[in-house]
């Protein structure tokens, strides 16, 4: 994670994290592509973001990086993406990002959502965030310098 975050900088990096819930030992890393530029290009009307202010995970790696936590019999346990030149807080986007289009259910209610804060090519900061049933809202878990967990 923290290397995806370097070698995507200025733009945000973005990934899955796959693994038993159940055994730390087992979990994965799986970086994605972040599709945001390419989105930005093809439909300005519909995303105004660009890579270095958002992410959208390319819809067939995700199902790749799923169909393999299928077969492996693997969860999706969480989620990862930078913030160039900002601080690991929640946004808005991130907010939206995780819920399931339109709702204000989580697609992944048990899966926790790491944000790197990076400046200038170097990894400042991580927030983990994960889904509060009864506040209805991603809280603050964990956050702090170096080195990521
Ligand atoms: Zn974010």
């Amino acid at each position: 994670m923290h290397d995806h975050a370097i070698r995507e900088f200025p733009n945000e990096c973005c990934g899955i994290i796959i693994g038993s819930a159940t055994d730390p030992s087992s979990v994965e890393v799986r970086p994605c592509a972040n599709i945001q530029h390419e989105l930005k290009e093809k439909y300005p009307h519909l995303y105004q973001r660009d890579a270095d202010t958002g992410y959208f995970v390319d819809p067939k790696e995700l199902m790749t990086i799923f169909d393999e936590a299928a077969r492996k019999k693997l969860d999706i346990v969480g989620f990862y993406h930078s913030h160039p030149n900002h601080e690991p807080y929640w946004s808005a986007e991130d907010h939206r990002a995780a819920m399931w289009a339109g709702t204000e259910e989580p697609s992944f209610p048990d899966a926790y959502h790491i944000v790197i804060s990076i400046y200038d090519g170097a990894v400042k900061s991580y927030s983990m965030y994960m889904w509060d049933a009864g506040l209805k809202l991603f809280t603050c878990r964990e956050s702090g310098a170096l080195p990521l967990p």
